[in-house]
């Protein structure tokens, strides 16, 4: 059985201030996760805040965003143990706003899901197609490359130790959520691909996210797809009721 699991990716929102006064309604909105792992992923300066307010909740911290030097002349950039020492669990990796407007390559996306591994964080590692590619039915393709490029040279340990996030990046931001349909027909070509490149046990533990334009009123059907484990959620995740709502539909939906 895999848990699912729900990640809020506040993007570039909220000054500490503000990331303070919503996670101290999301700890009291969302209780209890038995059922359903909760992340939430602030901007990199309200990390340390949030976790301090996180101390006696279950809801889990996640970064954004990550570089894989540990440390030196690489101005700007955050380091894996940084993140970890301000109190982060997981990270994002490979969204595709920065695979389009920050240069993210399958190269730079193996790299910080590694580094990332190795300072004992959890990658959610971000794949998807763009609308163009949907509509020249190369989706299959896309995702392929983005997976062989993300995990070349892993092993199935560290594979197991990942999550993934499919997002078609026409649906991000846009209001167009894929159909439960459209969604489960990727995940399980993903789940597949796994299962060839990682071996069956791995592909049958892990975690793939469905996210683009996730809402209350969409995630339980999303998630009574086989293949649908949890979702990455923006937009709605940076209202307390709203991304409280989508937990606590997930975990109606976990428990059928
Ligand atoms: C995202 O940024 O990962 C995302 C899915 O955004 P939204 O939910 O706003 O579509």
């Amino acid at each position: 059985m895999r848990k699912p699991i729900i990640a809020g990716n506040w993007k570039l929102n909220k000054t500490i201030n503000e990331a303070a006064q919503l996670v101290t309604l999301l700890k009291r909105q969302i209780p209890d996760t038995q059922h359903v792992d909760v992340v939430i992923c602030p901007v990199v300066t309200a990390l340390a805040a949030v976790s301090e307010i996180l101390i006696d909740s279950d809801i889990q911290l996640g970064a954004q965003d990550l570089y894989w030097e540990e440390k030196g002349a690489f101005t700007g950039q955050v380091s894996g143990s940084l993140l970890k020492d301000a109190g982060a669990k997981y990270v994002i990796v490979g969204h595709s706003e920065r695979r389009q407007f920050f240069n993210e390559t399958h190269e730079t996306v193996n790299k910080k899901a590694k580094a990332a591994l190795k300072n004992g964080l959890t990658p959610i590692v971000c794949v998807g197609e763009m609308l163009a590619e949907r509509e020249s039915q190369t989706t299959f393709q896309v995702i392929e490359a983005q997976l062989k490029g993300a995990f070349a040279g892993f092993s199935a340990d560290e594979m197991s130790r990942i999550i993934l996030a499919y997002e078609p990046v026409w649906a991000i931001g846009t209001g167009k959520v894929a159909t439960p349909a459209q969604a489960q027909e990727v995940h399980l070509f993903i789940r597949k691909e796994i299962s060839i490149l990682f071996g069956e046990e791995v592909a049958r533990g892990i975690r793939i996210q469905y996210g683009g334009s996730v809402k209350a009123d969409n995630i339980a059907e999303l998630m009574r797809q086989a293949d649908i484990d949890g979702a990455l959620v923006g937009g709605a995740s940076l209202d307390a009721n709203g991304f409280s709502d989508i937990v606590k539909n997930a975990q109606v939906a976990a428990l059928k």
